[in-house]
């Protein structure tokens, strides 16, 4: 059995929807797993219903109404007849948000997030379920919280394998054998019921969960570019295809943020040894790249990989004592309290510096619970360039006009932070 995972991009519009229609019809009769992402740019727009819904700005319900004309006309591009049953499970979708946002905010943001934002993938996936039947793909449409159980952190849920495997084998399995289905990425609940979310982007890794516990042949995440290559194709013109990564370099690229798969995704599909294929849905017929349990050495280009939006955070000890153990264990317990991830870091004498993502709200948390023990400096406003499988050519052409503030180098890996 295949898990399928399109992202947003996919299923942007009608063409987009029935291009992937098309796709899946080349699998002939095979089950496969369809996991689905909001369209295009939903789940931004779903972030500023929750803005207004949270600042009481009064746009809300306009700004639910174009999400939902939006996709009135997706629908209007597949679907011959108004009467078509896709408009009453998308109404019951837009009536639950359109009254939750009518009530009284509850207390946690983080919540009322997730309970929101989830909508996107419910939509998209609705769509896509609909139009497949229609387009003679026989599916299922299954509300992924039935099967995909978490904690209650909410926008950061962690899974909870065991009851997701129980349910997962109990509800969708079954299905399976029937049909192909389809579900959302991204999403999942609490025991009690509550949505939660994964984390952005997450929906990569909901199909990596589900190819896991499914003991999947594959799983391929279809994106807008031929597959890996060894850097964004947005930001590096002379960025080439790579055709076999190595889950260990796969997940090392992921780590050090190439957003084209979700960095959670590797460890499910690489416990099970599933060949993760991240595919083009704009040529089905291109190779791809595929990710898997080499045996053998494989020789990579230089890869770059950049994260933008970084800060620097110095830390001087108050007393000019040293930074000894203790106060690095305070150090790292404090981020992780913050449950903010260091980027890069670096000790001095009696200052150590940590590079992490601008998340002012969790910042200020690792701030306040180091004021007392140390001088804090933050600097903003600078970028990270990873550069795997380097070679002085290739950092001397990316650094030589930068005001590079760290430079890090492994045998593998060379890193620099430098100002934007
Ligand atoms: P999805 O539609 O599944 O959410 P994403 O937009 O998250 O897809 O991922 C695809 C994008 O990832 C590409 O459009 C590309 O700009 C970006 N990207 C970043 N790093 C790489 C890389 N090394 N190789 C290919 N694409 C990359
Ligand atoms: N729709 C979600 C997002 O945009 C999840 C995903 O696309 O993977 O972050
Ligand atoms: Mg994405």
């Amino acid at each position: 059995m295949k898990v399928f995972k399109f992202g947003g991009a996919s299923v942007k519009d009608a063409a987009g929807v029935k291009n992937v229609a098309n796709i899946i019809k080349r699998f002939g009769d095979e089950k496969i797993l369809i996991v689905v992402s909001a369209t295009g740019k939903t789940t931004n727009a779903l972030e500023e219903v929750v803005s207004a819904y949270l600042q009481n700005t009064g746009e809300v319900q306009d700004k639910i109404k174009v999400i939902k004309d939006n996709h009135i006309n997706i629908c209007k591009g597949l679907f011959p007849s108004d009467e078509d049953a896709v408009y009453t499970h998308l109404q019951n979708i837009f009536y639950d948000l359109e009254k939750f946002t009518s009530k009284d905010i509850p207390d946690s943001n983080s919540y009322v997030y997730d309970q929101i934002v989830s909508a996107g993938e419910m939509i998209s996936s609705i769509i896509l379920s609909h139009y497949l039947n229609l387009a003679g793909v026989k599916n299922n449409w299954l509300d992924v919280c039935k099967v995909l159980k978490t904690d209650d952190t909410y926008r950061e849920a962690i899974i909870n394998w065991e009851d997701s495997t129980q349910k997962t084998n109990e509800i969708l399995r079954p299905l399976l054998e029937k049909n192909s289905v389809v579900t959302q990425g991204f999403i999942g609940s609490t025991i009690e019921g509550f949505i939660t979310t994964l984390g952005r982007e997450g929906s990569d890794y909901t199909a990596a969960v589900f190819a896991n516990i499914l003991d999947a042949e594959s799983q391929t995440i279809w994106k807008d570019v031929p597959g890996v290559m060894s850097g964004d194709p947005r930001r590096f013109q002379d960025a080439v295809f790579i055709d076999e990564l190595s889950y260990l370099e796969a997940v090392e690229m992921t780590y050090y943020g190439a957003s084209v798969i979700h960095p959670k995704t590797i460890k499910p599909i690489q416990n099970k040894n599933i060949p993760l294929l991240v595919k083009s849905f704009i040529n089905p017929d291109g190779k791809g790249t595929k990710v898997f349990g080499a045996d053998y050495p494989i020789q990579y280009p230089p890869v770059r990989v950049i994260k933008d939006n970084q800060s620097l955070l110095t830390f001087h000890t108050k007393d000019f004592s040293f930074v000894a153990d203790d106060t690095v264990g305070d150090l790292l317990k404090a981020f992780a309290v913050a449950n903010l991830k260091i980027n890069m870091i670096q000790t001095g004498a009696i200052s150590l510096q940590a590079v992490v993502d601008n998340n002012p709200e969790k910042i200020t948390k690792v701030i306040k619970l180091l004021h007392n023990l140390f001088n804090i400096q933050q600097d903003n406003d600078l970028i990270i360039l990873t550069i795997r499988h380097y070679n002085n050519e290739v950092i001397q052409k990316h650094i030589a006009d930068k005001q590079v503030i760290i430079t890090q180098k492994r045998p593998s890996t060379y890193q620099v932070l430098y100002a934007k």
